[in-house]
C-alpha cells in the first residue's frame, strides 16, 4: 500500500521513528567537510578521535573499536563472521524481531545457532539462557548474544542479569550485546557489565544518518576470534587491527560519517552522559504518560508488560484488532508531519511505535504526541483525550 506523497510543506517534519533519528545541524555540517587524501594526518587524527570517543562512551578504555561503512545488519554479520566456527554454536537470546533476524542472518552464514524462547511483551528470559549453558557440558556454545533494546517491542532487557547467569554456570561463553537502539539512550557499561563484544550503528542514539557501524571487542573476544573463527576477510578484526588507516576499514574510510561521529560524540560528552540518560528517561516517561491516558478508551495498550522493561528509546503501542496502525501512520506523517514507525515481524499490523531517542527535547515530544493525537482523532480511533495534558504534567514535574 503506497500512499500519495504530499508536496513539501513549510516547517519542520518530525521524525519519531526509532532510527533514523533527528540529526543535529552540527553533525550535518561536519559531514559536509571537504574530502582529503588518505595520507593527510587529519584523517588518522579523526579516526583516533572516534575510536577514543567510542571507548569512552562504552566505558571500555582497553577495547578495540572497529568501524564499518555499514548499517546495523552489517555489524551483526561482522560479529557472527568473527565469532563463527564449525566446532561451536552461537546462542542468541530471544528478545523479539531483532533477535529473530540476527539468528536467521547468522544461520545463513552456515553457522550453528541456538535460540532461547521469547514471550511477547516480556524481557529476555535469563533463566532459559542459564539452563542452556548448564546443559552444554562440552562447551560448544562459544557466545551468548543478546539484544539490549529490541526496537520492535520497545523492551530493554537486563544485560547485567545475563552476565551473572553466565558466571553462575561457569561456562566460558563470550557475551555479545547488540546496543544499536540503546546506546546513548540508556546506561551501558561494557567493562563493568562483563560484555566481551558490543555492536551498534550510527542512526539511532548517535544522532547521525545511517551508514556507519561499529563493533567493540575486548582482548578475550579478539583472541578467541583469532584462534577459532572461520576464514573471513572484509569483516575480519585481525585484518583491521592495524595502524594503517585504510587497512582499518578494508579500503577507504567513510570520512563524512567519521567527521559526523566525532561531533556527535562531542555533543553527548558536552551534555554529560548522566544528563543524556535522564533526558531520555524523562521524554520516554512523557510518552508513557500520554499512552496510559490514550489507553483508557480501550482501543490501545502498551506492548511492554514488564514495568522494568520500558525502553527509553522507543515505545510500542498495540492496537485492538480492526484498527489499522499503518493508516494512522500515514495520516500522522502526511497530515500532521509526524513520522512514526510501524510493527515488524509478528507485530506487523498490530502496533505503532513512537521513537524518542537521540537529538530530542520536550517541545519535540509534545509536538509529536499532539500530532499523533490529532491523527487518532482523524482516524476515529477511540482514545482518552487527556494524553497530551498527561505528558505536559509529567514534564512539568520531571524537567529540571
Ligand atoms: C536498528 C537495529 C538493528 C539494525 O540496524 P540497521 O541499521 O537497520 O541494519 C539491529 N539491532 C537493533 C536492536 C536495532 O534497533
Amino acid at each position: 500500500m503506497s500512499a500519495p506523497i504530499t508536496p513539501r510543506l513549510p516547517g519542520i517534519r518530525f521524525v519519531h521513528s526509532p532510527g533514523p533519528t533527528h540529526v543535529p545541524d552540527e553533525v550535518m555540517h561536519a559531514m559536509q567537510r571537504p574530502m582529503t587524501d588518505l595520507a593527510d594526518p587529519r584523517v588518522a587524527a579523526l579516526i583516533v578521535a572516534c575510536e577514543k570517543g567510542m571507548q569512552e562512551l562504552l566505558h571500555s578504555p582497553g577495547s578495540d573499536v572497529f568501524f564499518y561503512a555499514s548499517n546495523g545488519h552489517g555489524v551483526w554479520e561482522a560479529v557472527s563472521a568473527n565469532l563463527g566456527s564449525d566446532q561451536h554454536s552461537l546462542l542468541i537470546a530471544g528478545s523479539g524481531h531483532f533477535s529473530d533476524q540476527w539468528a536467521l542472518q547468522t544461520e545463513s552464514l552456515g553457522l550453528s545457532v541456538l535460540r532461547t524462547p521469547h514471550q511477547e511483551g516480556q524481557r529476555i528470559d535469563v533463566s532459559a539462557i542459564e539452563a542452556m549453558l548448564k546443559a552444554d557440558t562440552h562447551h560448544r556454545i562459544s557466545a551468548v548474544m543478546a539484544v539490549h533494546t529490541d526496537t520492535a517491542s520497545g523492551i530493554t532487557s537486563d544485560l547485567m542479569a545475563i552476565r551473572q547467569a553466565i558466571d553462575r554456570t561457569k561456562h566460558p561463553a563470550l557475551f555479545v550485546a547488540d546496543i544499536v537502539a540503546s546506546l546513548g539512550a540508556t546506561p551501558f557499561d561494557m567493562d563493568a557489565w562483563g560484555v566481551d563484544v558490543c555492536l551498534g550503528s550510527s542512526q539511532k542514539g548517535l544522532m547521525m544518518p545511517p551508514g556507519l557501524g561499529f563493533v567493540a571487542t575486548n582482548v578475550k573476544a579478539f583472541n578467541w576470534s583469532k584462534e577459532h573463527a572461520k576464514p573471513r576477510f572484509y569483516w575480519s578484526w585481525l585484518e583491521r587491527k592495524t595502524d594503517n588507516q585504510s587497512a582499518k576499514f578494508c579500503g577507504t574510510p567513510p570520512l563524512a560519517h567519521l567527521a559526523g561521529l566525532e561531533v556527535s560524540l562531542g555533543l553527548l560528552k558536552a551534555e554529560g552522559l548522566e544528563a543524556v540518560f535522564a533526558r531520555h528517561k524523562r521524554l520516554g516517561g512523557a510518552v508513557l504518560a500520554a499512552v496510559h491516558e490514550w489507553a483508557t478508551a480501550g482501543a490501545l495498550k502498551l506492548h511492554c508488560q514488564d514495568p522494568d522493561g520500558f525502553s527509553t528509546s522507543v515505545t510500542a503501542i498495540e492496537v485492538k484488532s480492526g484498527i489499522d496502525p499503518e493508516a494512522l501512520r500515514v495520516v500522522a506523517r502526511e497530515k500532521f508531519q509526524v513520522a512514526m514507525a510501524g510493527g515488524l515481524g509478528d507485530l506487523a499490523g498490530r502496533v505503532f511505535r513512537i521513537g524518542h531517542l537521540g537529538d530530542m527535547n520536550e517541545p519535540m515530544i509534545l509536538g509529536a504526541l499532539a500530532g499523533i493525537e490529532a491523527a487518532m482523532t482523524v482516524e476515529k480511533i477511540p482514545h482518552g483525550t487527556s494524553g497530551l495534558r498527561a505528558a505536559i504534567a509529567y514534564l512539568a514535574e520531571h524537567t529540571p
